[in-house]
């Protein structure tokens, strides 16, 4: 016999795990999802940096972060890299330098004791049923069966629910590829690197823990040569890649119309990136995973007679928030327009090179 839920979550990053700390106790809820609650194990590829959006959901919440989280060292500025235009400029970012994937497994612990989690499984099959969705995992390898009223997407850019309910839905998508090397730089940096050639989005470099981290979203198309190509053309620029420790790689949405964001239907519900949710200029999600978990929990907690079109409306400022970045973009993404910013020198910072100083 298969068991019965109120509500299904599919995944549980911070925009899953979030929700299932929201939901009313009344609800009777089961996650599922793919990382087990050790270190090892499935690992979302990020950036790990933690958004002063981010940081003000935290404080809404009235929640700390807890020391273990954060790694060193903590940077204060993102240098911008213009391949195309060659040019070099430092803005102030008021960023929080984290482990991702110790951040993800500290969310998923605070979830309330009454939430049935399902670590290492994987959803394989969602079926629509008259009573609501019947949803198929395997947890380590062994497949089961479980009914739901209701059903949440919280399983990120390639959401398995996103792509039942919403079979012909198209949203932009670029593979996100990292690696992780020992770090040989006197100095840790952030970096943002735009080349054209390369990609339409954008490339980035982190220093964590003694580990250096260079990333990028690319075309899916030939994305292992380009993510090449572009290290080598980095090492001119003076990137140290030291010993390779860890390749990573998964998909990225990057939303270029309104369209685009998809919220559910039919008692089943999309939050955090799943549905779109993640800033086109910058790549932010972490935020917006958040707060979306935050608008679903106050509608399914309020049992709302119509819970789709409550959440739809709930996320209008988000999505429009999000769309809004879309008129960032040129400025940031345009080989022209960005070289007036860059040249305007506004908002750039000078660095000062200890060793010019002597
Ligand atoms: C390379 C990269 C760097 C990024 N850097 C940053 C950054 O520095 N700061 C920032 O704010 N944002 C960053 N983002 C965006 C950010 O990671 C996402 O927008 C954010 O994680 C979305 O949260 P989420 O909970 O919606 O989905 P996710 O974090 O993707 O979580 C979904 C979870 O669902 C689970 N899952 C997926 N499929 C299944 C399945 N079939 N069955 C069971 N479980 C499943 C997985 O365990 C996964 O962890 C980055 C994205 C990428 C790809």
């Amino acid at each position: 016999m298969n068991t019965t839920y109120d509500i299904a979550i599919i995944g549980l990053g911070p925009a899953g795990s979030v929700l299932a700390r929201l939901l009313s106790k009344e609800f009777k809820i089961i996650a599922i999802d793919k990382k087990n609650d050790l270190e090892n194990g499935f690992q979302k590829p990020c950036g790990g940096l933690l958004s002063s959006d981010a940081q003000k959901v935290f404080a809404r919440f009235d929640m700390t972060i807890p020391k273990s989280i954060l790694v060193d060292p903590q940077i204060f500025s993102v240098k911008t890299m213009d391949e195309n235009n060659k040019l070099i400029r430092y803005y102030q970012r008021f960023y929080i330098n984290i482990n991702r994937h110790k951040f993800d497994l500290w969310l998923k612990s605070i979830i309330p004791s009454n939430v049935h989690i399902y670590n290492n499984s994987n959803c394989t099959n969602i079926e629509k049923i008259d009573t609501g969705y019947k949803v198929t995992f395997s947890e380590n390898g062994k497949k089961q069966t479980i009914i739901t009223k209701y059903l949440v997407g919280a399983d990120g850019a390639n959401s398995i629910v996103r792509r039942t309910i919403y079979p012909n839905k198209k949203i932009r998508t670029y593979m996100a590829i990292q690696q992780w090397f020992s770090e040989e730089h006197e100095t840790p940096f952030y970096s943002c690197i735009f080349d054209d050639e390369i990609t339409d989005c954008c490339s980035w470099s982190i220093s964590k823990d003694n580990h250096f981290i260079f990333g990028g979203a690319y075309p899916i198309d030939n994305s292992k040569e380009k993510f090449e190509k572009q290290k080598k053309n980095l090492i001119k620029q003076g990137f140290k890649f030291g010993k390779l420790l860890k390749t990573e790689a998964c998909l990225v949405l990057r939303p270029s119309k309104y369209s685009d964001f998809c919220c559910g239907k039919n008692n089943a519900f999309l939050i955090g990136e799943s549905a779109g949710f993640i800033s086109p200029s910058s790549l932010e999600g972490i935020s917006s995973a958040i707060i979306s978990a935050e608008y679903l929990s106050k509608v399914l907690n309020s049992y709302s007679k119509n819970p789709n079109k409550k959440y739809r409306q709930k996320t209008l400022k988000l999505r429009l928030k999000i769309f809004l970045k879309l008129f960032k973009c040129p400025f940031m993404y345009n080989p022209i327009l960005r070289k007036i910013v860059l040249k305007s020198k506004i908002n750039s910072i000078d660095v000062r090179k200890i060793e010019n100083d002597f």
